[in-house]
């Protein structure tokens, strides 16, 4: 029986050391140290043995099986080991491989004119404010001598959510609540530049939603030509030293007087081309001294104070010096659009 046990050890052995993976070593373990093992069986047996030999024989049983069993969990080891190298090599990385490009955006062309713009006025004194662009109808237009029946409320309708609260359609409401708040006091010297909205159909040059700046200035002594003397640093400024600007009558139901600003075609530098339709000018933004009654309905004495205000539109900035033809270039994220603005 000794001998038995010795053959099996042996055998146990040699399967152990040819094991090549752990699935092999799971079926040895079960073969040799199981319930229905060869060494169980042994064991099973001891009964019909003379008591003097059952202490050596179990024993030896009790050797063989630990032998087994430690040497079952040394090669698992080892072939956990081996399996884990392999697994490691062959998912390594590269490092040395070229990474592959990342496309890196930009500022949104409409972005960088509104910080160019307030670049500028920040550079003259102004501050930047902002309001919401879910409005009352008495900001968006009461405030701003526009009572309810008022014909130049159609050039501006909108998209109501009630009758009382709808999409703004210009910033200057902005300009109202900002006044409100210095409770009569001058001076006021902002601009707010915003998102707009307007009940038109989108074309080359039109979009329900664009993006308005408007400035505001309201002090003491505030006259025309002070309006003038902005326009003419903003311009060059913006557009370019050379270009020249010219004020043109115009109206506007919250300012009085109400002028257009022209600025000098670029195209032709004054002596008439398609782009300025042959007058050598090109219109870029409404303006005006603010109207008493607007000053008044925002606490501001029109004996004492005076002030002007303008509003231009980003997107026709934008168009004006960059060339863009179509307004809708700047909503659609067509990344071949978008990607010539890298550098602005
Ligand atoms: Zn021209």
């Amino acid at each position: 029986m000794l001998d038995r046990l010795q053959e099996l050890k042996d055998e146990a052995i040699t399967k152990v050391k040819e094991a090549g993976s752990l699935n092999e070593l799971r079926d040895i373990r079960v073969t040799y140290l199981g319930k229905k093992g060869p060494i169980t069986e042994v064991l099973k047996g001891m009964g019909k043995l003379p008591a003097e030999e059952r202490p050596k024989v179990g024993q030896m049983a009790n050797e063989v099986r630990e032998a087994v069993a430690s040497l079952i969990a040394e090669r698992e080891t080892r072939l956990e080991e081996e399996a884990l190298t392999a697994k490691l090599q062959k998912e390594s990385i590269d490092i040395t491989l070229p990474g592959r490009p990342v496309n890196k955006g930009s500022r949104h062309p409409l972005t960088s004119v509104i910080e160019t713009i307030e670049d500028i006025f920040i550079g003259m004194g102004f501050t930047v404010a902002e309001g919401p662009e879910v409005e009352t109808d008495y900001y968006n237009f009461e405030s701003l001598n526009l009572p309810k029946d008022h014909p130049a409320r159609d050039m501006q309708d909108t998209f109501f959510i009630t009758n009382e609260l709808l999409l703004r359609t210009q910033t200057s409401p902005v300009q109202t609540r900002t006044m409100e708040k210095h409770e009569g006091r001058g001076p006021v010297k902002i601009i707010c530049p915003g998102k707009v909205y307007r009940r038109d159909e989108d074309d080359a040059t039109h979009s329900h939603q664009f993006m308005q700046i408007e400035g505001l200035l309201v002090d003491e002594n505030i006259r025309m030509s002070d309006l003038k003397g902005i326009f003419e640093q903003f311009v060059k400024r913006y557009f370019g030293e050379n270009r020249e600007i010219r004020l043109r009558p115009s109206y506007f139901p919250f300012t009085e007087p109400s002028a257009e600003l022209d600025v000098s075609c670029a195209i032709c530098g004054g002596k008439g081309c398609r782009t300025c339709k042959q007058t050598g000018w090109i219109e870029v933004l409404g303006s005006g001294m603010v109207h008493p009654n607007v000053l008044r309905m925002s606490g501001f004495d029109p004996e004492k104070y005076t002030g002007f205000a303008f509003g231009m539109g980003v997107e026709r900035f934008a168009m004006l010096k960059y060339g863009v033809d179509d307004i809708r270039h700047f909503y659609t994220n067509d990344t071949r659009f978008l990607s010539q603005f890298t550098r602005v």
